[in-house]
């Protein structure tokens, strides 16, 4: 089975004891159940603390799944001091689990391919990206009979743009919603989805006529900060209560309650000096999103229009509360700049709070939103159409 992988993806290379933000703290780390058996036998490194007596009572069961059980500090028991992990010192990475030895890399099985590609949960690969400046990814439309296949073709190269002259993302990812909800209407009456078809929504003068029609939307920036402000909140809830990612989020999140006491004026003002610090970063932040694109609008067990516009909200949600964190951020900076530290620790800690498993996508929209399908308005609202 061919497996196809973006441009970027071999030149990645992780950090390790010089990373900014490692994976091996405040996150779920899986242990499959290969692994599991072997680590019985195990005897656990010095260096992991407590008398345990083999690598498998450092792991616990969470919400249903083996992880390892993190210190009262939130970290993996084997990463050292210097940031180094003690099972590859003591033994060799052969026996670290599925989850340590893939991450950040990704991994879809279609029926007829396989896609590999890197997750923006690592500064390492938000760094790849940041040097590039512009990403390709492969064409499996060229070996699957599936149209759903060039339709996130089109999607992803319609975010990722062809000049590193590009206007706000958010744009691209109000046209790819249009049209995925056209799209969807027209199979709901029955129309098949063809090449033709997916052709036809993409040409220039489409894209172009969708455009001046977003732009001449009637929009609130301020409803629209507040809308971002709450959206953030929420998803900082569970996190702030279980004290993870403590040091990032609880003075981001006293900015965001403070907000309402800036007057109108002032808060409008800041917000136009911030996005001009914003379209430095155009560049990365299309990348991103085109990454997410390629690699999550269509599953392997479902590549229907609906779940593309159910991946694209979320991926939505995710950018307008990068973009309001950014903003946060930019208020609290002193020096009133936006620096390339600060986007990618926000993009990193971002990714990893957002990166839900499939069912819990669906379960947040369910709960959160009257409809699990928005309106067009509702996604215009929150990018902010003319911002
Ligand atoms: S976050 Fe990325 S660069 Fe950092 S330790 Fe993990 S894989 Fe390596």
């Amino acid at each position: 089975m061919e497996t196809f992988y973006p441009d970027y993806y071999s030149e990645f290379i992780c950090t390790a004891d010089n990373c900014p933000l490692t994976c091996c703290q405040e996150w779920k780390i899986y242990v499959d159940d290969l692994t599991k058996e072997k680590w019985k036998t195990l005897t656990p490194p010095e260096s992991a603390g407590g008398h345990k007596k083999n690598l498998n009572s450092f792991t616990e069961k969470k919400e249903g799944q083996r992880v390892i059980r993190l210190t009262d500090d939130h970290r993996c028991p084997f990463l050292t001091k210097n940031l180094l992990c003690s099972l590859v010192l003591t033994y060799n990475a052969d026996i670290l689990s599925e989850t340590c030895t893939t991450f950040p890399r990704e991994y879809h099985d279609f029926s007829d391919h396989r896609e590999a590609s890197l997750m923006p949960c690592c500064p390492a690969v938000i760094d790849l990206w940041q040097q590039k400046k512009h990403l390709t990814f492969p064409k499996v439309s060229s070996v699957s009979l599936n149209p759903a296949f060039l339709l996130r073709e089109k999607i992803t190269a319609l975010v990722q743009g062809d000049s590193i002259r590009l206007p706000d993302p958010s744009l691209p990812l109000m046209q790819s919603f249009y049209i995925l909800q056209e799209l969807y209407r027209k199979e709901e009456k029955g129309q098949s989805l063809t090449d033709a078809v997916i052709e036809d929504c993409f040409t220039p003068s489409t894209l172009s006529e969708l455009q001046n029609a977003i732009y001449d939307l009637p929009v609130s920036v301020t409803d629209t900060i507040w809308e971002c402000n709450e959206l953030l909140q929420d998803l900082a809830v569970n996190y702030l209560e279980e004290g993870l990612y403590e040091e990032y989020l609880e003075p981001l999140i006293t900015q965001a309650e403070q907000l309402s006491e800036m007057a109108e004026d002032l808060l409008l003002s800041k917000w136009d000096a911030f996005c001009l610090q914003l379209e430095a970063f155009y560049p990365l932040l299309r990348s991103f999103l085109a990454n997410e694109m390629y690699s999550d609008l269509l599953a392997p067990d479902d590549t229907s229009t609906e779940h593309m516009l159910i991946r694209l909200q979320w991926t939505a949600i995710q950018y307008a509360a990068i973009r309001q964190a950014l903003f946060l951020t930019y208020l609290s900076e002193s020096a009133g700049t936006l620096s390339y530290e600060s986007v990618r620790q926000t993009l990193v800690i971002l990714t990893r709070m957002t990166g839900y498993e499939e069912e819990d996508i669906y379960e947040y929209l369910e709960n959160s939103f009257e409809s699990l399908l928005w309106d067009f308005g509702y996604l215009a609202f929150i990018m902010g159409s003319s911002l």
